[in-house]
């Protein structure tokens, strides 16, 4: 689809009013660093200036083509178009959304400037290095996303779901990072404390698999059941049945909404609440590609 028709499709979507097919966005140097800008508005509005009010910014490295970045904000603006406004007011203040290309990797935002590879770490994680690596040995500089500094950050391969996505379009690590981000930086306490109490009882009573990436800690519970809910991760054993309605993946938003809403009605409540303001028949309509 050629660019024009691309940015039609979006704006017939999402109603957005500023976009000129014509207009090419020329990246900003920010402390050396060429980075292109979008901004996402209450009720899913996307601009390319940012202007008074709210506006979360979503950053593309250099070589992100146009349509990853709008494909970015795009999904960005169904996850936040429904939010109270105070939780989508500290996003705004707090965290940003960022795309990469392989070639730049994430370590290529100032925000992950410290963890970034160096030719004496070529290979390695031990000692002096272990700074240019996470917990379980992978390089920051090759991770498909993450959600620190107030970054949450991803891979354009996995946006787009093209070839270079390591996930072969089984879960969108976008909404997954992305609800770290939430979970961290824009959060009250007392909902913070409502997951950790949600977490607790899910593993008092064995709702999810207990062994599952989903059931590491309450962060990950609170990031996978954000996937799960919005049906947008297809990998069982990340999810721990969240995902799983009776013996096979939920079909749909709906069913996978349901199916959380039954087993784990606290986990449920949360969600519905911070990224439906509690209006559950509202839908994102995101999909693990966004079209
Ligand atoms: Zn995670």
């Amino acid at each position: 689809m050629n660019l024009f028709l691309f940015l039609a499709f979006v704006s017939g979507v999402l109603s957005i009013p500023v976009f000129n097919p014509n207009t090419k966005i020329s990246p900003k140097k920010r402390n050396g660093l060429s980075l292109k800008y979008l901004y996402v508005g209450e009720r899913g509005t996307i601009q390319r200036i940012k202007t008074s009010g709210y506006w979360l910014t979503v950053e593309a490295t250099a070589n992100v083509t146009e349509r990853a970045h709008q494909r970015t904000a795009l999904t960005t603006a169904r996850l936040t178009k429904h939010m109270p406004s105070s939780i989508f007011h500290s996003l705004c203040v707090n965290a940003k959304v960022g795309v990469f290309t392989k070639a730049e990797g994430m370590t290529s935002f100032l925000e992950y400037a410290a963890q970034r590879d160096t030719p004496q770490c070529h290979q390695t994680c031990a000692g002096s290095c272990s700074h240019t690596c996470t917990r379980d040995g992978r390089k920051f500089s090759e991770l498909v996303g993450g959600s620190g500094h107030g970054l949450a950050a991803v891979l354009d391969g996995n946006v787009m779901c093209s070839d270079a996505d390591p996930y072969r379009g089984q879960s969108n690590i976008l909404v997954h990072e992305f609800a770290h981000t939430v979970h961290r930086r824009a959060l009250p306490y007392s909902i913070k404390n409502q997951i950790t109490s949600a977490f607790q009882s899910a593993r008092q009573n064995c709702t999810w698999d207990i062994y599952s990436y989903a059931m590491s800690n309450e962060m990950e519970y609170f990031a996978e059941a954000v996937s799960s809910f919005f049906n947008v991760e297809r990998l069982q054993s990340a999810a721990g049945g969240m995902n799983t309605c009776g013996h096979g993946l939920c079909n749909n938003e709906n069913e996978s909404k349901n199916n959380i809403k039954q087993k784990d009605p606290k986990l449920y409540n949360i969600i519905n609440q911070v990224f439906l303001n509690n209006n559950e028949t509202k839908m994102a309509n995101l999909g693990n590609c966004v079209t």
